[in-house]
């Protein structure tokens, strides 16, 4: 399959006073149709750099950015402009939002400025379907201030993916929430990619990552430090076999509480059924047992080994 975003050894050099800062230090990567490719780094490693520069907001020094087959280096500013417009989406850390617009109106922006009318037609039904994605059909004429952060964040994302850009970049999308929240976040982030096929590319400053993306690059000073090919997730081997587990475990749980409670409560009972307390204490043991494996399941998605063993270089 061919990329659908390519990056040939790309440098940026930022002159700053009187000597220079090499913020990219020659960068290649590619990012396949529907691909999740979470970028991670410390500060100041040239994440929102390369973000920049794959999204053709800013010109590299040196090397190529390839956007769904053109070059954006062969554009003159205008046509960059057109085709970043086209052919991306961004979301950012500090949401930003129009206040005095709607979560809708917010969403409908970018058509409005493409001079396309967004209350009718194919344009209205591609910024309800945004809304419904995010789970924000219902608060949809709130304006930004009377939204959570998380759900302003969900309105930047449903306003970056109404389009059906190519490529979705998000700068920190997490970094001004708490954690529940970020993950909210990534969750929505990965079901446009689940659901509707949306090339992601986050910039991501934790752990979070893991648990969604199908690879994770590593910036650190201006290069790439490690590559890690998660798979997809919803393909992770062990995945359908930790999701039985869970289930059951929830199952013998609810079981178990059941059996200690008509049993356990009643001595006359249990007694006259002739069960032992044996069986009502395995049965409890299952029960808190398979309960703990239903609470950890989303736990073990989040902490995969190679990403803790990545993490030890941050
Ligand atoms: P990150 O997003 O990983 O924190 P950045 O891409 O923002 O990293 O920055 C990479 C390096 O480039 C840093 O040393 C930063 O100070 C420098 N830098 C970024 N933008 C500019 C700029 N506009 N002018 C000068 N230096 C910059
Ligand atoms: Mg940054």
């Amino acid at each position: 399959m061919a990329p659908v975003l390519e990056a040939r050894d790309l440098t940026k050099t930022y002159r700053a006073g009187d000597g220079e800062v090499r913020a990219l230090q020659g960068i290649s990567l590619s990012v396949h149709l529907g691909e999740f490719l979470a970028l991670m780094g410390p500060s100041g490693s040239g994440k929102t750099t390369l973000l920049q520069l794959l999204g053709g907001l800013d010109r590299p020094t040196s090397g190529e950015v390839i956007l769904d087959g053109v070059a954006i280096s062969s554009l003159d500013d205008d046509a960059a402009t057109r085709l970043r417009r086209e052919k991306t989406g961004f979301v950012f850390q500090a949401f930003n939002l129009v206040p005095l617009l709607s979560a809708r109106e917010n969403v409908a922006l970018p058509f409005l400025l493409a001079g396309r009318d967004p209350r009718t037609g194919e344009t209205a039904a591609r910024v309800d379907e945004a809304l419904e994605l995010v789970d924000l059909r219902a608060k949809a004429d709130r304006r930004p201030g009377e939204l959570a952060f998380g759900e302003q964040q969900r309105v930047a994302i449903a306003r970056a993916i109404a389009g059906r850009p190519a490529i979705l970049f998000a700068d920190e999308p997490t970094g001004n929430l708490d954690y529940a929240t970020g993950m909210e976040i990534l969750q929505y982030l990965y079901r446009s990619c689940a659901e509707r096929g949306q090339t992601v590319v986050p910039v991501i400053h934790d752990a979070q990552a893991g648990a969604y993306a199908d690879r994770v690059r590593f910036l650190r000073d201006g290069h790439v430090r490690e590559e890690i090919e998660l798979g997809r997730r919803t393909e992770h081997p062990a995945r359908p076999l930790i999701e039985r587990l869970a289930l059951l475990g929830s199952l013998v749980g609810v079981t178990g509480a059941a059996v200690v409670l008509v049993f356990g409560g009643t001595s006359g009972m249990r007694s006259a059924l002739e069960v032992p307390w044996g069986a009502v204490l395995l049965a409890f043991a299952l029960g808190v047992g398979g309960s703990l494996l239903a609470a950890a399941y989303p736990a073990r998605l989040a902490s995969r080994v190679e990403i803790a063993r990545a993490l030890r270089f941050e």
